[in-house]
């Protein structure tokens, strides 16, 4: 686990128009009487304790002594060859390996899907009926999860510029693309499901993209900006000043992807690589790079001098 730092988050731009976190809940405590409403504006002095943890490809767990949530939660990692030279097969039977989503994952209260192919989706179903938590996805992403037997009660859909207010925490949700591959600039398995529920995914390809969210996920005094590719919609995202950016290999048809990215957050406090694994290798052994995780390194330090670059570990932490 790496040491622990102050952030000293920029002043971030809605906190000043409407609160968020203990804050806003004590705002709005009515219930709980002075006392309480006392109680949590002390609380909000302080900015909470998160515990962030990779469990690889784009798979983070957030921690607070309230709330676990989950982005893209992926470990069942049956291997594909994504990162081969012949790329991923597509005839890849999926597979989900309940033991293994049991042992990593153990709670979640809420889990944001960036976007719907297999190494971000393909354990939500089930993760979601052990936990109960609260899924949040676009249309197609939710269907494609109905159709692999998710509870539908906990399915909540997106379009994106949603803010939501959950305990101790909010999410922002902001419209993206899936960055391209190719010489057609093309999206792997790319494609829509609107308005029914597909029959079964059985392999990867039947896992289609189903379009692409980014998140903002704010605990009050420290907050997350999350793409699940290497692409965001920089007018989406303008003003936003989150404590901590995740940034990926890749990205090649986004001009400027990293430097754009930095520039359009606010050069954060803390720039953290994701997605770096080659996901066909154990997680439970050391992180082996998929993508050119030192190039990115070398670009971030360039572009943003001031930021820590993270390089956290298979199934290690950082507390912030
Ligand atoms: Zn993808």
């Amino acid at each position: 686990m790496t040491t622990p730092a102050d952030p000293t988050p920029p002043i971030r731009r809605r906190g000043l128009l409407m609160g968020t976190g203990a804050a806003a809940l004590a705002a709005t405590a009515t219930a709980g009487g002075i006392a309480a409403a006392q109680e949590n504006d002390a609380e909000s002095e302080a900015a909470p304790k998160v515990r962030l943890r990779w469990l690889g490809t784009n798979a983070w767990e957030f921690t607070t002594d309230k709330a676990t949530v989950l982005i893209d939660p992926w470990v069942s990692r049956f291997p594909t060859g994504a990162y081969t030279s012949e790329g991923a097969d597509p005839e890849t039977d999926i597979e989900v390996h309940e033991d293994v989503v049991d042992e990593h994952l153990p709670k979640a209260d809420t889990i944001l899907v960036t976007h719907g192919h297999w190494d971000h989706i393909a354990d939500v179903p089930y993760l979601a009926e052990q936990t109960g938590a609260t899924v949040l996805g676009t249309e197609t992403h939710l269907n494609l999860l109905r159709a692999m037997e998710a509870p539908e009660a906990q399915l909540s859909q997106l379009v994106g510029g949603e803010l939501y207010q959950f305990d101790g925490y909010t999410v922002e949700v902001f419209r993206s693309s899936h960055s391209a591959s190719g010489e057609h600039k093309q999206i792997l398995f790319g494609g829509t499901r609107p308005g029914a529920v597909p029959k079964r995914p059985k392999k990867i390809k039947d896992l289609i993209e189903g379009g692409s969210l980014t998140y903002l996920l704010d605990f009050g005094g420290v907050s997350f900006f999350n793409a699940g590719s290497a692409s965001f919609h920089e007018p989406e995202i303008a003003g936003i000043r989150p404590t901590a950016v995740f940034v990926q290999p890749g990205g090649k048809h986004t001009p400027a992807y990293v430097e754009r990215l930095l520039e359009a957050t606010g050069f954060p406090p803390y720039v953290i690589a994701t997605h770096w694994d080659d996901f066909d290798k154990p997680l439970t052994e050391p992180a082996v790079a998929g993508g050119d995780v030192e190039a990115l390194r070398e670009r971030v330090a360039a572009a943003s001098p001031d930021s820590e670059f993270l390089l956290i570990d298979h199934l290690e932490s950082h507390d912030f």
